[in-house]
Parts: structure tokens; sequence; C-alpha cells
């Protein structure tokens, strides 16, 4: 099965809309989506639209989905929750919390920048991001914009990367916290990217046991261009915590990064954290439906 369960559309820090990336997937023959924004579900919902309407049909199968911001040990870091109710209580509360807590931090970051002699960045970020979650992806294009660096890679080393002035996650809920807003919305919690947290392997099991214990189903076993050796260790660690396995390419956008369902197959004794999801289409009626909507 060609699946994708991590990508990004402008209702986040990604480049196309909701509507591009359907297209996109369909082209590329994807059979499962989850459109992932980063706290916000408004990417999903307007896709889910988009398909409904489509003339033909297209054999996708859309799931709910999000990326949420939060901290474990002070360190950073990313949950996926897919299949959740996206008009329930608990995902309406944990939308509104982070993008209150995402408007706060720009301005923290416009702030701190403004002291290293860059001015006024806090709105024109806002107006980059538009009617979605402003994030540091759009504090980069913008000192770019203004010459303050050359590209958006300079602008994470400088500026906004892990350990520097723009790197503010004090703001963040905790962990636990959104693991349990995802089952609470009936939703599959996923732990994003392990690798990409840069953790020591025995650091790695401490946050992945925490995870577990709150309540986490799944890790990204393979995610992005990672190699083939992280992947399968990746998978020992499903085994080891009786996690469950998801992949996702973290698309954002054409260029050289990962593309859209451009994605390894999975170690072989992975258990697939889409399969509930798969066997719910096969069995229903047409695969063009969003998933999980009540
Ligand atoms: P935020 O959600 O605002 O904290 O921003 C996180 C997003 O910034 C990630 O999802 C990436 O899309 C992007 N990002 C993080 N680090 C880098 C980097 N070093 N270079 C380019 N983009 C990055
Ligand atoms: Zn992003
Ligand atoms: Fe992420
Ligand atoms: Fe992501």
């Amino acid at each position: 099965m060609r699946v994708d369960l991590h990508c990004h559309s402008r209702a986040s820090d990604g480049g196309l809309t909701p509507a591009e990336l359907c297209e996109r997937a369909l082209q590329r023959s994807l059979q499962m989506l989850a459109i992932t924004d980063h706290d916000t579900v408004a990417g999903y919902r307007a896709a889910r639209d988009h398909l409904r309407s489509r003339e033909p049909a297209g054999a996708l199968t859309l799931l709910a989905g999000v990326e949420y911001s939060c901290v474990w040990q002070n360190l950073g870091v990313h949950v996926v929750g897919l299949g959740i109710d996206i008009d329930c209580e608990a995902s309406r509360a944990a939308q509104a919390a982070l993008r209150a807590a995402r408007l706060q931090r720009a301005e923290l970051i416009g702030a701190r920048l403004a002291r290293l002699g860059m001015p006024d960045t806090c709105a024109g970020a806002l107006a980059l991001a538009g009617d979605g979650q402003v994030g540091r992806p759009h504090f980069a294009r913008l000192l770019v914009q203004r010459g303050h660096v050359r590209s958006e890679e300079e602008a994470f080393d400088r500026y906004l990367g892990t350990g520097r002035p723009g790197d503010i996650k004090a703001l963040w809920p905790q962990l636990e916290e959104v693991v349990a807003r995802i089952t609470a919305a009936g939703g599959v919690p996923v732990l994003a990217h392990p690798i990409k947290y840069r953790q020591t392997a025995t650091r790695l099991r401490k946050l992945i046991l925490a995870f577990q214990e709150a309540g986490g189903a799944a890790l990204e076993v393979v995610v992005g261009r990672q190699s083939a050796d992280e992947s399968r260790f990746l998978a020992q660690l499903c085994r080891q915590y009786g996690l469950q396995a998801s992949v996702g390419s973290d698309f954002h956008r054409p260029g050289p990064w990962c593309e859209l369902g451009d994605i390894a197959a999975l170690p072989a004794d992975c258990e697939p954290v889409w399969r509930r999801w798969q066997e719910a289409t096969t069995e229903g009626e047409q695969s063009c439906t969003a998933m999980r909507e009540r």
C-alpha cells in the first residue's frame, strides 16, 4: 500500500495548498494520505472538502491529521495525531491553546531578533503565514527577503535553529498533554521523526518510554530521507516498547527535500499503524472519503 502519513500544507509552513497536496498524492499514486500541519487541522479540512467535490473521485483515503508541538524534559518534540475527531472538544482546546502559543512565541521571536538588529519581523512573519499557523520557517523566509541572511538554512543556523535565540519552546504544552488530547479525540498518537531530536540512544529510549506510558501508539519508523540503519533501529524500538510503525515524507514543498510519498519500505517486522484504516477502506464503500468523521 502506498502511504504517506506526514506532510504539510500552507495551513502551516508548507508550500502547497491542501488541494494541491491531494492532487500531487493522486498523481504519485498514493492510496492513503494524512495531512499533518503544525498544530492545526485546517489543512486536512480543506483537503477533505476538495476530495469530496472532486470529479472524478480519486482513489485516495485521507486521514484526519495534525502534528502537535510539545516539550519533554526541555526538548521540543512533535507528536502526530492520526484519525482524530477534528471537531471534538479535545481537538478544539489543543489547537486553540497552540495557536495562542504560536502567536505569543512569534512576538517573543520578533523581540529577540529586534535586539539582534532585525526590527519588526513579527508582523512580517504573520503576513507570510496568512491564515495558517505561524512558525519559524516564516521568520526564516522573511529574513532572506529582507537581506539579513542569504538562505533560510542560514537563518536557522544563526537565529532560529536549536539553541539559537529564536528557538523558544517554553510555551509548548507537555508531551503527556498532547498525547492525551489525541487519545481523547479518538486518534492515534505517533511520535514524529525520532531521529531528528538528535538524542543519545539512552535518552531516546527514555523519551519513547515516556511517550508510550502517556498512551502513545506508534513511532515514525520511516520518515524523510533517513538511512536504512536508522529505520531498522527504530523498528527495533517499536518491538521493544510494543509500538506500531508509521511512515511519512514530512514533505513541505517541491524542492531538494523529501518528495511526497517518497518513502522507503518499512522493515518487515513492523506492525503498520495504518492497517486499521486500510481494513476500514477495503470494507467501506468508496475510497475517496475522509476517515473518522463524526
Ligand atoms: P516551528 O514549528 O515554528 O517550531 O518550526 C519547525 C519547522 O521549521 C520544522 O517543521 C521545519 O519545517 C522547519 N525547520 C526546522 N529546522 C530547520 C532547519 N534547520 N532548516 C530549515 N527548516 C527547518
Ligand atoms: Zn514544518
Ligand atoms: Fe516535525
Ligand atoms: Fe512535520
